[in-house]
């Protein structure tokens, strides 16, 4: 409908209106809430209609088109108030982001679809995430309880496993996560179809199933893939992916973990306690880059301990299969290294799963590869939203869903928009020691130029952890150094995954050190640790 050649002229003035204005609210330019809309096009529609009327334009058939397309329908429909998309908000995606962002959106009363094109309805958390490699790993935690007893006393003999038993356990849990996800997304407070879904236009999207479903707004919540691997020959080579390395059926007996994230480093303890020579290969100069170097020197201690093999600092340089075993060569520090085994698992990150979208059609930007969005997760298309993976900066589930509430939000109430905000940011890492923090870290407070003041107190030397056995790792405050309002915290030890909530709850509330070191600690917990650093942080700031 772009020419308007053909038209009288009298009337070219009041179609071109019409069709500016028209296509403004196509390219999502002009707000839903524009209540100038039918003032500015009603005047113009009025003139249209009766040159239509007088000059016959019946005759012409492209002119009629026009006129049945633009005054019938569209304008039309947003003359009367009524929508001309078949929903008021589209998601794509129906995993963590994309199920949290269609009950927020349906429950504030928008008309909402998901499109969910996987094999499996669940998303990665459930299916291939979060679930299941926790009940690995606390199976293997397990294992590693029975067969380290004796320093309570306990014989418990020679501890085995049935491998076959502990993935069908973790199957059970998810099967059972997924289906009770199934149903919630079925459950009728919006539609669910069951489509891969790619950009048309900017209010349209094609569906695997044929058909073309259109919508005011969109929110993509398409997650992420394993990201190719920067070595062709590893390709060549094979490797586990942590989507394989769940569905084994039986233990390789030697095996490389190249990376050092939480998947890594997760996947390499699970591995080691099971039996697995583990050898991991890590590119920095420490594991998990977004934690403080002694908190990472923590959790190397411990998997050497254990008798993963560890390298850092290193590039990787190539890799190759002779029958059945698998090298890996890299250079580390200046030596040339080769490492071999029966298999590798490939944990060197993920990448946006955004390139079947056809972003460019709904002008949709991707800087560096992620959906680039501003802090209320509008894309460089302001009525089309993403959240979770896709659009990072972080894979996380929580800020995942945390993302798809807000932008949902933002779609039904944009007069008072929520904004994403990472000052409460956490992080945890399911390996024993756990590691985790929430906020500021000592490296990015230094690297942003924040002053603060840190202390930190050792499980060593604390009751109940030592009733435990579990000796290795510490915690770690950061307080701003004139208010001692709580910037960070980091806790490697014993149920350092829980342990962290209670200073996530406390820089929710904005507590300074004092309040958290005179808060009420039941005697003797874990939780009574942060006490200490609290304690320490209180008497130095005080004393300033
Ligand atoms: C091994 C592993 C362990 C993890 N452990 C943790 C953990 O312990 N804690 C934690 O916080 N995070 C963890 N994560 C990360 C976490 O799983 C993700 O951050 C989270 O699941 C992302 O949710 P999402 O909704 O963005 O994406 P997903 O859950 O992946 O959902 C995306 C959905 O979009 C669908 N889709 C894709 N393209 C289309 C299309 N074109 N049309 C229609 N549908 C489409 C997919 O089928 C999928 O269902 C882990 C990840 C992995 C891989």
């Amino acid at each position: 409908m772009g020419d308007p050649g053909g038209l009288e002229p009298h009337a070219v003035k009041p179609f071109a209106e019409i069709f500016l204005v028209v296509s403004m609210q196509f390219a999502g330019k002009v707000q839903a809430d524009f209540v100038d809309v039918p003032g500015q096009i009603a005047p113009a529609v009025h003139d249209l209609a009766w040159t239509a009327r007088i000059d016959n334009l019946a005759h012409d058939r492209y002119i009629v088109k026009l006129i049945n397309r633009v005054v019938k329908f569209e304008i039309a429909s947003i003359l009367s108030g009524m929508k001309s998309f078949d929903y008021e908000v589209a998601i794509l995606g129906g995993g963590s982001a994309g199920y949290a962002a269609a009950r927020t959106a349906a429950g504030a009363g928008l008309k909402t679809a998901v499109i969910e094109g996987g094999a499996e309805v669940g998303g990665l958390c459930i299916l291939r995430g979060c679930m299941p490699t926790k009940a690995l790993l606390y199976a293997a935690e397990v294992m590693h309880l029975a067969s380290h007893a004796q320093p309570w006393g306990i014989r418990a003999g020679k501890v085995g496993f049935n491998l076959a038993r502990v993935m069908a356990r973790k199957d059970m849990l998810i099967d059972d996560f997924a289906g009770y996800r199934r149903k919630q997304l079925a459950r009728g407070r919006f539609q669910f179809i069951r489509a891969q879904a790619r950009f048309l236009d900017p209010h349209a999207v094609q569906m695997s199933n044929g058909k073309v479903l259109t919508a005011k707004s969109f929110i993509i919540c398409t997650g992420s893939v394993v990201a190719p691997t920067p070595l062709p020959q590893l390709s060549a080579a094979g490797y586990l992916t942590s989507d394989e390395a769940l569905r084994l059926k039986r233990l390789p007996k030697s095996l490389i973990v190249l990376g050092g994230g939480p998947i890594a480093c997760e996947f390499a303890q699970f591995f080691a306690r099971f039996g697995v020579k583990v050898t991991l290969i890590q590119r920095g100069e420490h594991l998990l880059r977004d934690f403080d170097a002694d908190a990472a020197i923590e959790l190397e201690r411990a998997f050497r301990r254990e008798g993963i093999e560890l390298y850092t600092n290193t590039i990787l340089t190539d890799a190759k299969r002779q029958g059945r075993r698998k090298t890996v060569l890299f250079q580390h520090g200046k030596k040339a290294v080769s490492v071999s085994a029966e298999e590798i698992f490939f944990a060197l990150g993920r990448r946006p799963n955004i390139s079947p979208l056809d972003l460019d059609r709904a002008g949709v930007a991707a800087g560096n590869g992620w959906i680039a969005t501003n802090e209320l997760l509008q894309t460089s298309a302001p009525h089309i939203y993403a959240a979770g993976d896709c659009t990072g900066p972080h894979e996380i589930v929580h800020l995942a869903v945390q993302q798809g509430e807000i932008a949902a939000h933002n779609i039904a109430r944009p007069k008072s928009p929520r904004r994403m905000d990472y000052r409460l940011f956490i992080s945890i890492v399911f390996t024993e020691p756990q590691v985790a923090l929430v906020g500021l870290t000592e490296k990015e407070a230094r690297a942003r130029g924040i002053p603060y003041q840190s202390a930190s107190y050792p499980f060593n030397d604390h009751g109940k952890s030592l009733i435990m056995e579990a000796t290795d790792g510490f915690v770690k405050l950061l307080a701003d150094e004139k208010s001692g309002e709580i910037l960070g915290g980091t806790c490697v030890g014993p149920a350092g995954g829980e342990l962290i909530h209670e200073i996530v709850a406390a820089m929710a509330k904005r507590m300074s050190v004092r309040e958290l070191a005179v808060m009420p600690h039941y005697h003797p917990t874990l939780a009574e640790i942060w006490t200490y650093p609290a304690e320490e942080l209180a008497e130095t700031i005080t004393a300033r």
